[in-house]
């Protein structure tokens, strides 16, 4: 097994799959990469090609890539494809229509409310549409 590791640590569970990080990398070391359509995707970190700049860790707005403060070890170029973080960043399900949808933790709600409550919590478990059903009707009906 691989035991590579690098400054750059990921956390699929808080992944939204927005893909800013491999927008800001500046030197293409993150790869995304659909597996399967609105199922899952492949999340890869090169750590060879990592410059350790920090614009992934700044940018991601849930937390889900960070710098850790584990060393980084350098590794021969012939390893470059091996020493890598792979993961594979699953959608989840909506509880109410069952269809496909990323989940979305709890780090970007409290990013968005200076609460986050049960209420809340709830509600942004729910797929965008139902979410937007259920706020129409609890405001209106
Ligand atoms: S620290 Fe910089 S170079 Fe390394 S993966 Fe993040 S954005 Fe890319
Ligand atoms: S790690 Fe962060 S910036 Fe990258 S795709 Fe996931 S949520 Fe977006």
């Amino acid at each position: 097994m691989n035991t590579y590791k690098g400054k750059v640590a990921f956390d699929k569970e808080q992944c939204v799959l927005c893909q800013t990080c491999v927008f800001v990398c500046p030197a293409g070391a993150i790869n995304i990469s659909c597996v399967a359509p609105q199922q899952s995707y492949d999340f890869i970190i090169w750590h060879n090609t990592c410059t350790l700049c920090g614009n992934c860790a700044y940018f991601c707005p849930t937390g889900a890539i960070t710098l850790s403060s584990t060393l980084a070890e350098t590794t021969p170029q012939s390893e470059k494809y091996t020493s890598i973080t792979a993961n594979t960043v699953e959608y989840g399900e909506c509880p109410k229509c069952h269809e496909p949808m990323i989940n979305v933790p709890k780090t970007l709600l409290q990013k968005g409310f200076a609460t986050v409550n049960e209420e809340l919590t709830t509600l942004f478990s729910l797929c965008p549409k139902c979410r937007r059903d259920h706020t129409f009707a609890k405001r209106v009906l």
